[in-house]
């Protein structure tokens, strides 16, 4: 496992790299990385683009703030996904802005919210369920994910954004780019005739690369 200083330069690494390319914007998103007594955490009203590796607000195994700056008052969202995902070592949460335009949008399938546009999100996303609006910072919303949570590496939040786990923290910024990426395919194929993967294909990757936080996509050399 990487050394807790070498976890605090990736998260600011990330963090700038989704910054810069406009995945998330002024002091929104977070992320956090599971260490072997607590949790590494963004800290709240602290700009992805600009994180200070040794202001990283770091949190014991019940949550309490150990050292750095206090956490993100989304910590909620992070705590919901570890406590249902055991695997889960790194959770990442943007509001990017494709993906926060699809949780707009009325009539859309609330249990999987993006078809199968690629090979490559149904392998890395899966199955995506809609959260229903919660206001900012209602815990109630916790409870929602935590549900959700068991059976999904993502969840998407209405009218708000994704929150998506990984294995590692490379991983699970890579699915949240892939996730933003669909969403913004299906924006763009809106009212065009669209050939989705079918059942029998989506089974297929399913069987092959099953859900959950370790799977053998993660090993292959796959572009
Ligand atoms: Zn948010």
């Amino acid at each position: 496992m990487s050394s807790e200083t070498q976890l605090r330069e990736e998260i600011a690494k990330h963090g700038k790299s989704l910054f810069d390319r406009g995945l998330t914007s002024g002091s929104t998103g977070n992320i956090s990385v599971r260490t072997e007594d607590g949790w590494l955490m963004t800290p709240t009203g602290s700009s992805l683009g600009d994180l200070d590796p040794a202001r990283i607000s770091k949190l014991d195994a019940d949550c309490r703030l150990v050292s750095g700056d206090p956490p993100t008052k989304e910590a909620f969202l992070h705590r919901a996904i570890y406590s249902e995902r055991p695997k889960a070592r790194a959770v990442v949460h943007l509001h990017s802005t494709h993906s926060v335009a699809v949780s707009c949008l009325c009539g859309i399938d609330q249990n999987d919210v993006l078809p199968a546009l690629t090979p490559y999100y149904v392998m890395r996303v899966g199955k995506l369920p809609l959260i229903p609006y919660h206001p900012p910072g209602e815990e109630t919303l916790a409870i929602e994910v935590a549900n959700k949570a068991r059976d999904h590496r993502a969840v998407l939040l209405a009218n708000h954004g994704p929150v998506v786990a990984g294995t590692d923290l490379a991983s699970a910024v890579y699915s949240t780019e892939e996730l933003e990426e669909t969403a913004k395919l299906y924006l763009m194929l809106q009212g065009q005739k669209t050939r989705t993967l079918t059942c029998e294909q989506v089974t297929e990757l399913e069987r092959r690369f099953p859900a959950g936080d370790l799977h053998p996509f993660e090993k292959l050399p796959l572009g």
